[in-house]
């Protein structure tokens, strides 16, 4: 074994015996997934699916060069104006991923003596841009607005900028930022706010623009939204000023040296896009399946965390019962997310289930029932055996 495998072999036994193997699931025919981001069904729309077939005819199958040496044709540009002007903004910016558009913001824009206040459960992207960047970073309580006002009075009168980053959905437990709050809060301190708004965009606000519809620009001066969740494509864009976009072009190495976003991914996400903006009945069946599970699950007798998103939270606790209850589920056919440490904080090991659109209600009526019976017989284990 070489010294490195030697290492590697002691990483993955430590993860083995906290229980924290992950295991990467093919999809299987006749499981219904509650655990994917397809929150409007748009990675099966035959026009989403159309338009991808189009744009790989017409500009091949990659973007074959990074955007500033040529991979940024005319379907990048269009997609571009129309997500500047779904949200207000003067000019976006694409890239190929969610977790790639974080890292080129955080990276170019902060950096050294400057300070970076996360949303405590904001996405592992976030953080490892603000580490990428060398600013200092602090994590404030999760939502907690007093709590980051206190830090923010802290750095009154030292030099540096001053940033606010949040998830605008929060990944594991379907709340949403207190955009209002923090926007005052970045005003009051000068301070620059930016939302990581990858699970609201095509989701939220009445023509599907996100928790930052009609945000002001001065508040939310950067919005990052990927395609990968509720537009069933792949790749991210940020949106902002002009100022912000043409620096991102300049200093963003991410953006720089890094292939442009494949000009099918581009055009699906174009489709999906207005599709999202021009026919509701989308988001109006998936916000209807919302409803539909919270008041199904309370009625049951389960308590999912209170969410109106398509991010529906049952903490367990204990890692090997939520493995047990997702495992149980499965073989009924009905795939939901484990969702343990350190993705969430010890002792909140979860099931992680997201509702979409292309889900039947009967679906829904199905896992409540099960997920309902399961836990009744855990629970009940559970006190017979403690
Ligand atoms: C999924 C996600 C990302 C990463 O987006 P990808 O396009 O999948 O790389 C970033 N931020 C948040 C909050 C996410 O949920």
């Amino acid at each position: 074994m070489t010294a490195l495998e030697h290492w590697l072999s002691q990483k993955l036994e430590e993860r083995k015996e906290q229980q924290r193997y992950r295991q990467r699931w093919q999809h299987q025919p006749g499981v219904v997934d509650f655990a994917g981001n397809d929150y409007l069904g748009f990675s099966q729309h035959p026009a989403v699916i159309k338009a991808a077939t189009q744009a790989a005819e017409q500009f091949g199958s990659s973007a074959a060069a990074s955007p500033l040496v040529g991979g940024y044709c005319a379907i990048h540009q269009r997609l571009e104006e129309r997500l500047a002007a779904c949200l207000g903004r003067e000019r976006a910016l694409l890239f190929p991923s969610g977790f790639q558009a974080n890292l080129a913001v955080l990276d170019a824009l902060s950096g050294r003596g400057d300070y970076c206040l996360h949303d405590r459960l904001n996405h592992a992207s976030l953080l490892d841009g603000t580490r990428l960047s060398g600013a200092r970073l602090e994590r404030y309580a999760h939502l907690d607005s007093s709590d980051l006002e206190h830090r923010l009075t802290r750095l009154e009168g030292k030099q540096g900028q001053r940033f606010i980053v949040s998830d605008g959905i929060f990944s594991m437990e379907g709340d949403i930022a207190p955009l209002n709050a923090l926007g005052t809060l970045a005003a009051r301190h000068d301070a620059t706010l930016i939302i990581d708004d990858a699970h609201g965009v095509g989701v939220m606000g009445s023509s599907g623009a996100g928790v930052c519809e009609g945000s002001h620009p001065q508040q939310v001066a950067v919005v990052i939204g990927t395609f990968s969740k509720a537009l069933g494509s792949q790749g991210a864009f940020v949106a902002g000023s002009q100022q912000l976009i043409e620096g991102l072009i300049q200093l963003a190495r991410p953006y720089i040296y890094s292939t442009g976003l494949a000009p099918m991914s581009a055009a699906a996400a174009d489709q999906a896009v207005q599709l999202a903006m021009e026919a509701p009945e989308h988001r109006d069946r998936l916000h209807h399946h919302i409803a539909l599970f919270q008041q199904l699950a309370r009625a049951a007798g389960l308590e999912p965390l209170p969410s109106v998103t398509p991010i529906q939270s049952l903490v367990v606790g204990d890692e090997t019962l939520t493995m047990a209850l997702a495992q149980r589920l499965l073989d009924d056919g009905l795939r939901v997310g484990a969702i343990r440490p350190p993705t969430v904080p010890n002792g909140s090991s979860r099931l992680r289930i997201t509702l979409s659109a292309r889900q039947r209600p009967d679906d829904i009526r199905r896992l409540v029932e099960r997920l309902a019976c399961h836990y009744n017989v855990f629970s009940s284990d559970n006190l017979t055996t403690s």
